[in-house]
């Protein structure tokens, strides 16, 4: 009697698990012909739902970098897999038989009936995580996570809970198998997150505050304000000095949307790290720095022989320019700011370019004889001069600024 209350029980346990409805047979033929239908119809709906699993689950553990793991993740789905995998299910007739190997394959797999009970639940479990494909945002919130760096000093709660919540990646069998603590997991990295990028964007937006304000400050320099402009001189671009302080501001970040690329990425764009430091020379340094590029601009004005050339030539039909007072500086160091910015202005500039690009070109008095030879009456003369000046414009163009007549 007691033996059948047994057999009785081992029918109604595995029942239970794949039935929902209250089994009221006590007729163990009528339990085991349900059980066997049952059977028949769960492993055709489990066994694509358990390669699915395995398939994901493999998966994650690669995006993870977790292989190591695979072993432990995949047996409750290859213990099930194993025991619905067998050809005795294709005779639906012989239900004791097909009963009995079914048994005898579940207790040398689990050992027992509620080791069965207990890893089916798991594997059940699984087979959803992955049926909802919850290894998406699991690699997702872990790689962000992941690419997070902590500077050493000031962040030690965030550097432990950061650890903390990478550590529990590390054993991912509770993950996949239990839901309510895949959403304490889930609910844990973005939380976290939440926080890293209130974090970073506070830090950035000092750190670009600084960074503009000392961006203004050499801008507004006079000594600066004529170094750009001795830099807009056509065809002279002596950068180095220009760059050198421009390459302070090479980190300047223009980004607007900071927040919606923290969402996707770590850092932003500039690259910036949280708690970078930044090191900004101090202004007095940066002057006589700024004050020698310019004195590298005035010396080629002074000594390139070309250039030299051009700007006397200029000089000599602009006698007012102050191209003549910048020719003659030997030095500035000793020049304030604001009288080298007021020396070296957009008047001087426009001049020197002018001087620069002035076109000289040669016309021989010889090549416009033929076509001015002839006797003209005084009343005339207007006439021969306009003859000359479109003779004269035939032969330049109209860029030329210097016209030199010869022989
Ligand atoms: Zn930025």
């Amino acid at each position: 009697m007691e033996e059948s209350v047994k057999e009785l029980n081992k029918y109604k346990k595995v029942i239970d698990l794949f039935n929902k409805e209250q089994i009221l047979d006590q007729n163990i033929e009528d339990l085991q012909q349900k059980l066997w239908y049952n059977l028949i119809e769960v492993r055709k709906e489990y066994i694509p739902g358990i390669q699915k699993a395995i398939r994901i689950n493999l998966y994650l553990c690669q995006m993870l970098d977790e292989k190591k793991q695979i072993k432990r993740l995949l047996s409750p789905l290859f213990r099930l897999n194993h025991l619905f995998d067998q050809r005795f299910y294709k005779s639906p007739d012989n239900v004791e038989s097909g009963l009995k190997i079914f048994y005898k394959i579940l207790y040398s797999t689990y050992g027992n009936l509620d080791n069965f009970l207990k890893e089916i639940k798991i594997a059940q479990n699984m087979i959803q995580f992955s049926h909802k494909r919850c290894d998406k945002a699991l690699i997702k919130q872990y790689n962000y996570l992941k690419n997070i760096t902590l500077p050493v000093r000031g962040y030690e709660n965030m550097r432990l809970d950061l650890f903390t919540i990478l550590k529990k990646f590390n054993d991912l069998l509770p993950i996949v198998s239990n839901p309510e603590y895949l959403v304490e997991v889930l609910e844990e990295t973005t939380e976290f997150k939440k926080i890293y990028i209130l974090e970073y964007q506070k830090n950035h937006l000092y750190y670009q505050n600084r960074f503009n304000n000392f961006q203004r400050k050499i801008y507004t320099l006079p000594e600066y304000r004529a170094l750009e402009r001795l830099s807009s001189i056509n065809g002279l671009q002596l950068k180095p000095v220009k760059e050198y302080i421009n390459s302070f501001f090479s980190h300047k970040c223009e980004v607007e949307n900071l927040e919606q690329i923290l969402q996707k990425q770590t850092r932003c764009k500039c690259g910036f790290n949280l708690g970078e430091k930044i090191n900004l020379p101090s202004l007095i340094k940066i002057i006589p720095v700024v004050k020698k590029g310019i004195m590298s601009y005035i010396r080629i004005l002074q000594t390139n022989e070309e250039v030299n050339r051009r700007l006397k030539e200029y000089l000599r039909y602009h006698p007012n320019t102050d191209i003549k007072k910048i020719l003659s500086i030997n030095s500035i160091e000793d020049i304030n700011g604001p009288e080298i910015s007021s020396l070296i202005s957009e008047d001087l500039i426009r001049d020197i370019n002018k001087a620069l690009n002035q076109r000289r070109v040669k016309i021989s008095l010889q090549k416009l004889a033929p076509d001015l030879t002839g006797i003209y009456s005084r009343s005339e003369l207007k006439i021969l001069t306009n003859k000359i000046v479109k003779l004269i414009n035939e032969k330049v163009g109209p860029e030329t600024t210097l016209i030199e007549i010869t022989f």
